[in-house]
């Protein structure tokens, strides 16, 4: 692997740390773009963060950012935060998820501590809380505090990243309902 690490490889890494073996110490890419909900998804988010900029949520206040590419030199990792509402003091994230699964869980907070921890080394100012946008069948905004632990906890999960690419060894990882879906599951012991 070259370079730094990516805020995807991270949450990658957060769903199942096999992904970060397979595809970054063994170098086999995933095949994800033939994916029909990852495909979905990314049409969901170019529409909102490309061709509809002047689009924001309407009880919320601030200047719509789009497309936020930044590098943390502290940690060494980069990221892009696709939507954003920018106050004199506040960046608010906001995420938008393909999807009727409605749940904050790990790999969510993994992508908002590290783009928060991004959003603030690169303007100075603080981000107290995103907003989680699902929206398939039906919308459903979802408020999250960005607290301090959801931030180290994004930031263990960098470093259990590079600890794995460092390692060359392939991570446990049980074998369950994420595996279905998975590009690796023929390869994966
Ligand atoms: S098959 Fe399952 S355990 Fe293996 S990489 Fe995919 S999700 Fe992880």
């Amino acid at each position: 692997m070259s370079g730094y690490l990516t805020v995807t490889n991270v949450v990658e890494h957060a769903f199942c740390p096999r992904f970060t073996y397979f595809q970054l110490v063994l170098g086999i890419e995933q095949r994800e773009g033939k994916r029909g909900t990852v495909q979905s998804g990314r049409a969901f988010h170019s529409r909102h963060s490309t061709t509809n900029k002047t689009y924001k949520i309407k009880h919320l206040a601030g200047i719509k950012q789009t497309e936020l590419l930044f590098y943390s030199k502290k940690y060494s990792f980069s990221g892009k935060i696709d939507e954003a509402l920018e106050t004199e003091t506040e960046i608010l994230i906001i995420e938008r998820k393909y999807s009727d699964y409605i749940v904050i869980g790990s790999t969510i907070k993994t992508q908002l501590g590290l783009l928060a921890i991004l959003a603030e080394e690169n303007t100075g100012k603080e981000v107290h809380r995103a907003i989680v946008i699902f929206d398939k069948k039906k919308r459903v905004e979802m408020p999250v505090n960005i607290t301090e632990k959801i931030k180290q906890k994004a930031l263990l999960m960098l470093q259990k990243t590079a600890h794995t690419i460092n390692s060359n060894n392939i991570p446990y990882s049980k074998h369950d309902n994420r595996c279905l879906n998975c590009c690796y599951r023929k390869i994966c012991p």
